[in-house]
């Protein structure tokens, strides 16, 4: 029989895989507590199962890690940090240190189908969707790297992939960092961005997690955003302002809607005005991306002065808009500029 990954079971998964080895249930939550909470990588380590139980894990289940293979480092303090997969992909996770908390921007996908024309990510298409274990596993390495005083305090799932297009693995790894007995992470403390999949945005709205959740807009007609991310021609703004119009915020939140800023595409004093109307009635901020370049990119970024112009434009109608300030942009860590290939030798 091929060995559980006990890094890729739910609280309820791994009762019953305690169940099914003939341990008593509550063994499954001990479990739990190791795998996600203390994060330990042995089963050996286990101390307060007996003997006898760890050999009988340690015949059946494994625990699965990523190797960290480069973190290079920003002038700005964000790291980014590349991790091989069992089957030797790889993916990035970023983070970001400010004043008063640590942010790590996790992975759900190695690449992505979804196609936007102004993303590094989206380049060679989606190749496979990461299982829970690897979207957990990125935070339980990175936290177990750091100094002990500072430890993550937000988690944000926007970088490589779309996260709603694998929902299942990703709500899993949600469910697991949220549980007090694992990284513990809030609710409020973990946002979830999307390109703007309807049935995902409804099935989230549904489910429990209350986490919150952030759409990338990024244009201000259908024609704009359908030249730019293909899913709108699937999903068009009116059924995804609709979507996020009936999402339930919880009290005290907001829906977040993020507009990459392209110059001469979807950056003029008119697209403002056009996203002010679309958004008209919505609890919520937005926030500006200017325009991360990248290799062989065609896009521009604005000038700072356009940029201003935009925000004013929205703050003029009542909105709180923040421009995104780009982290680790001189590594290739910023929004959007995060690839799976990577060019051999290391550096560091
Ligand atoms: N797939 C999800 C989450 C990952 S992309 C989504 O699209 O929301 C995270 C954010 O980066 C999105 O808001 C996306 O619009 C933005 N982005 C992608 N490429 C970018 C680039 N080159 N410059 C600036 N922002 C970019
Ligand atoms: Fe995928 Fe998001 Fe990049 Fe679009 S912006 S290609 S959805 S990662």
């Amino acid at each position: 029989m091929k060995k559980r990954d006990l890094r890729n079971l739910g609280l309820a998964e791994l009762e019953e895989f305690a169940l099914e080895l003939g341990l008593q249930r509550y063994r499954g939550r001990q479990l739990f507590h190791w795998v996600y909470g203390k994060c330990v990588d042995s089963l050996e380590m286990m101390t307060d199962l007996s003997k006898e139980s760890r050999e009988l894990l340690s015949e059946n289940a494994c625990i699965s890690s990523l190797l960290e293979i480069r973190t290079q480092v920003s002038s700005d303090g964000t790291k980014k940090i590349l991790f091989k997969l069992e089957d030797s992909h790889t993916v990035e996770s970023v983070l970001i240190p400010d004043e008063d908390r640590l942010t790590l921007c996790i992975s759900t996908q190695v690449g992505c189908g979804m196609g936007c024309t102004f993303c590094l990510t989206g380049k060679d298409g989606l190749v496979r969707n990461m299982k829970s274990s690897e979207i957990v596993n990125q935070v339980l390495l990175v936290q177990k790297g750091l100094q002990a005083r500072r430890g993550i305090t937000n988690i944000v799932i926007m970088g490589m992939g779309e996260p709603l297009s694998n929902y299942n693995n990703v709500t899993k790894a949600i469910e697991i960092l949220k549980h007090p007995l694992g990284p513990a992470i809030g609710a409020r403390r973990i946002t979830l961005s999307t390109a703007g999949l309807v049935p995902g945005i409804k099935k989230l709205g549904e489910c429990s997690l209350n986490i919150n959740l952030a759409i990338s807009l990024n244009a201000s007609t259908d024609e704009q955003r359908n030249l730019i991310m293909p899913i709108n021609e699937k999903y068009p703004l009116k059924n995804l302002l609709d979507a996020c119009r009936k999402f339930p915020l919880r009290k005290g939140r907001m829906l977040s809607f993020e507009y990459v800023l392209l110059e001469g595409v979807n950056d003029s004093p008119d697209d403002a005005r056009r996203v002010s109307k679309l958004l008209k009635g919505l609890h919520c901020k937005i926030n500006l991306i200017p325009f991360n370049e990248f290799p062989g990119s065609t896009y521009k970024r604005p000038s700072d002065g356009a940029v201003f112009k935009f925000q004013e434009i929205l703050t003029d109608h009542n909105y709180s808009v923040f421009i995104r300030k780009s982290r680790g942009r001189d590594i290739l860590a910023a929004c959007g500029q995060l690839r799976e290939k990577i060019n051999l030798p290391f550096e560091q």
